[in-house]
């Protein structure tokens, strides 16, 4: 059994993405449901922030080092938002269908050169909940807003996210190639370097 870590979140998919990517730097990854954790408030303007904000949340409550993410699509023409409010950009309750539908008419008047988009991932690993000094990584994806949805992989914005240099969507990539290329593929590998500089403790065994 390696180091322990709480993932901020109880999503399935990024619980096993993130176990299989921390695996060989001797690092076990709990989502924090498991623990009887709750989710924390995500009420703020940057990735960074509400990152933080959940990844202290969930070490405190479990007494352990804990691991946090925040994703979103920022939109050149709108001043970054969705930003941080991507999951609710039409409302409450979240639906990716009705975001995407939303988007597209906020951009309805927008030429081809004005539709850039990007997709931040932020990831923040804390050791315990007052550490001042939290690991923080993030990626970013480049691309375009089509007029219409392209493609049925991924989830979210990905079927209107246009990738100029691969002629598809993310919505049309495979699994692992996406991964290979996202924000939050890139994030991951940068977070992993940072670990191995500074590992969790002297006695994590690095790879
Ligand atoms: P989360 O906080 O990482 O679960 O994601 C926040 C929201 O950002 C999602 O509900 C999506 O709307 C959007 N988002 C983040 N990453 C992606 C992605 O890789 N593809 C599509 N949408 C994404």
């Amino acid at each position: 059994m390696g180091t322990k870590l709480v993932l901020a979140s109880n999503n399935a998919k990024k619980a096993a993405e993130m176990q299989s990517l921390l695996a060989p730097l001797g690092l076990e990854i709990i989502p924090q449901g498991q623990l009887g954790v709750g989710e924390a408030e995500e009420p703020y303007f940057t990735f960074v922030e509400n990152a933080l904000a959940k990844a202290r949340h969930a070490a405190a409550a479990a007494h352990l080092p804990a691991i946090a993410d925040d994703s979103g699509l920022c939109v050149a023409a709108l001043g970054g938002a969705p930003g941080t409010f991507s999951a609710r950009f039409a409302g409450e309750p979240k639906s990716d269908e009705r975001n995407n539908q939303f988007l597209l008419e906020q951009l309805a008047q927008m030429p081809e050169n004005q539709r850039n988009a990007w997709y931040v991932c932020c990831l923040v690993l804390v050791r315990h909940a007052d550490d001042p000094c939290p690991l923080i990584a993030d990626g970013q994806w480049h691309g375009t807003i089509l007029r219409a949805p392209r493609g049925a992989g991924g989830f979210g914005y990905d079927p209107l996210f246009w990738l100029p240099e691969l002629g598809r969507s993310a919505a049309e990539l495979e699994p692992a190639h996406k991964n290979a290329i996202s924000h939050r593929g890139i994030a991951m590998r940068r977070l992993i370097e940072r670990l191995r500089e500074q590992p969790l403790s002297p006695t994590t065994p690095l790879a």
